[in-house]
């Protein structure tokens, strides 16, 4: 079973499919359509070829370096076309959306390699697929578990999504937590695995631009709204609840939703282990990758918790993690544990 996962959450489209002008309401409802039929797999895919193909790409380069390809959808609601916009070999295309999705890919690839030694989402070097122009004006963005899939936004709710390294940051990560602690898509597991993928997003941006964490914003998906929607980003790990309005993410237990929506309301409790990263991370000092993001990074490649794990489980492993990276009693094991009390989680 594939699993998908969307940056675009689906209550942010109902809202709009609901709250929205006629022209809004139409394109959220067409979107919200599209990812129903992906996630009931009705979009066939055919896997077998790249497989193959991987593995060739695999033996051919030296590991520290990415394995890009951008295809282009035309259009059309193929998660597997066949026409390259863009490889490593190649010259930069004459399509802004493939340069800068090949862009984001090298990123995420050169932030998982330089700071934890991270080759590839599978740490065996799987070549990064992408792919731009997927349907019309669909406003979002997924990874299928193969390809890093673009649309090209409507231009009111979305100005499109290749341009946000955190976005393609985030979507990557799906992969690595589900080759690392298998977090189950569902309740709290699956709020930990939203989280995970918006702390390491949200890493590559910082990376990328070489900020400390005080000097970061904690955004997700800044500069992806089209004018309509008010607000900044998708989502604030420094303020959970702020991004746009109608943003009703907690940033506490005190806030906590329990709903059967969205596996559980999984976009929504992220909130939470968001902002107690958030708050490690500004505690600790520094950049966010060296200490905070170390912690979380070990807690995933050595399975500290199970696919199963709630918050109280994944606040006390990384709480334990950082005692044993650091030291117990440590500055930085006080600091991830009252940032996990201060969330209300411990
Ligand atoms: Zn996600």
């Amino acid at each position: 079973m594939r699993s998908y996962h969307f940056i675009v959450p689906p209550q942010l489209l109902e809202q709009r499919a609901l709250r929205g002008s006629a022209e809004e309401r139409e394109i959220a409802l067409a979107t919200l359509s599209i990812d129903h039929s992906i996630r009931a797999g009705r979009i066939q895919n055919t896997l077998l070829a790249g497989s193959a193909q991987r593995l060739q790409l695999a033996v051919r380069r030296g590991a520290g370096r990415p394995d890009r390809t951008v295809f282009d959808a035309k259009h059309r609601l193929d998660t597997h076309a066949t026409s390259v916009l863009r490889t490593e070999e190649g010259q930069p295309a004459g399509d802004a959306a493939a340069n800068q999705a090949f862009d984001g890919l090298g990123a995420t690839y050169g932030f998982y390699w330089d700071v934890f030694r991270r080759d590839s989402i599978d740490n065996a070097a799987l070549p990064l697929l992408g792919e731009v122009h997927f349907g019309e004006r669909y406003d979002n963005a997924f990874w299928d578990g193969e390809r890093m899939m673009f649309g090209d936004g409507d231009g009111q709710l979305f100005t499109g999504f290749t341009s946000a390294i955190d976005v393609i940051g985030h979507e990557l990560t799906h992969g690595v937590t589900e080759a690392t602690l298998g977090l189950r898509y569902l309740g709290q597991p699956g709020a930990l695995n939203e989280s995970i993928s918006d702390v390491f997003g949200s890493m590559v941006k910082q990376y990328q631009l070489g900020q400390t964490a005080d000097q970061a914003d904690w955004l997700i998906g800044a500069g992806i709204l089209g004018p309509v929607m008010q607000g900044q980003a998708l989502r604030s790990m420094k303020a959970p609840g702020t991004a746009y309005e109608g943003d009703n993410q907690p940033g506490s237990m005190s806030g906590y939703v329990s709903t059967a929506s969205d596996n559980g309301g999984v976009h929504l409790n992220s909130g939470i282990p968001n902002h107690a990263f958030y708050l490690a991370a500004v505690a600790l000092g520094g950049r966010a990758w060296e200490k905070a993001g170390r912690i979380w990074y070990e807690v995933m490649v050595r399975r500290a918790v199970g696919p199963q794990a709630g918050f109280v489980q994944f606040a006390q492993a990384t709480t334990t993690m950082a005692a044993s990276l650091f030291g117990l009693g440590s500055a930085e094991a006080n600091a991830v544990q009252e940032a996990w009390r201060e969330t209300q989680v411990l």
